[in-house]
């Protein structure tokens, strides 16, 4: 149990990836729009905004990270979008996560 949830909680890496960000996406037929910028709060390397359907990441980031930070705050969005008012920042790391490590490592 305990090596699953630490296999769940841990960030993949990958030095070769790239950045694997959309400029933009929908959910339930609402754009959400993806900017990569600066203008971040100082503690965080994303945030999610949902007044304005915008997910915001700190440019500076290596890729990897960057990419990571994406799909944790896709999860923000997602559970915004489901009506999910309240969330559980460890278990948006874990979803982000797993999201993140399905999307590296899918195969056609
Ligand atoms: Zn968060």
């Amino acid at each position: 149990m305990g090596a699953n949830r630490d296999r769940t909680l841990r960030p993949m890496r990958s030095k070769a990836e790239p950045a694997l960000i959309p400029d933009s996406f929908q959910l339930a037929g609402l754009t959400w729009r993806v900017v990569q910028t600066d203008d971040v709060p100082p503690d965080q390397l994303g945030h999610c905004d949902r007044d304005r359907g915008t997910i915001r990441l700190r440019k500076s980031l290596p890729d990897d990270v960057k990419t990571q930070a994406f799909y944790h705050e896709l999860v923000h969005a997602i559970y915004f979008t489901s009506g999910r008012d309240e969330h559980d920042e460890r278990e948006v790391d874990a979803f982000g996560n797993l999201l993140h490590q399905f999307f590296i490592t899918r195969e056609a």
